[in-house]
């Protein structure tokens, strides 16, 4: 195992049953509170692809990581987020959680035409999310040239619904 992913998998704290009765959540607050690992996790995903122009960072936690991402890399980066947060015209898509369903959107006018885009989450589990914000993005007219996430969680087979999309995660658990 790489240093890198030793230093991220120290650093995630399993939480039982959260948000409910039977589910473990990855907690990454650990590993944003030590400068080290934060530092190098954001290094780290800001070279997975080089040249983009944008990374798309997914509300909440995506931003937490996206945002310096983008710094990093020296490109823009764009908030994708739950309805009803982007103050200016946007394009949205909908997508089934297990019970029930949730709408992102982002800003019609967040891409220039041709624009490679890096979309950037946390944690990659039923894959539903990310699957969703690649077509929100595909259909502003950029190109999307991959997802990247901290942590994925294979046992969810989320990557099946990404067959199409260079997928990349630090660590794979
Ligand atoms: P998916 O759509 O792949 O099922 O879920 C991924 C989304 O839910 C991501 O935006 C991620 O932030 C959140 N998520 C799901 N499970 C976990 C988890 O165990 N830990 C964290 N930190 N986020 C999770």
């Amino acid at each position: 195992m790489s240093e890198l992913s030793q230093l991220i998998l120290d650093r995630i704290r399993d939480v039982n049953d959260y948000p409910k009765p039977g589910v473990v959540f990855k907690d990454i607050t650990p590993l944003l509170a030590d400068p080290q690992a934060f530092g190098a996790v954001v290094d780290a995903l800001a070279g997975l692809f080089p040249g983009v122009d944008k990374i798309v960072g997914i509300e909440a936690r995506g931003f937490i990581l996206a945002a310096p991402a983008a710094c990093r890399a020296n490109a823009g980066f764009v908030p994708v987020r739950k309805k009803g947060k982007l103050p200016s015209a946007t394009l949205e898509a909908s997508y089934d959680l297990e019970y029930g369903s949730a709408t992102i959107e982002v800003h019609q006018d967040a891409f220039e035409p041709g624009d490679r885009v890096l979309i950037v989450d946390d944690v990659l589990a039923t894959g539903g999310t990310a699957e969703a914000t690649v077509e929100l993005i595909r259909r502003t007219g950029a190109e999307v040239v991959g997802v990247a996430v901290l942590m994925e969680l294979a046992f969810l087979k989320g990557r099946e619904r990404l067959a199409d999309i260079d997928l990349r995660a630090l660590v794979i658990v």
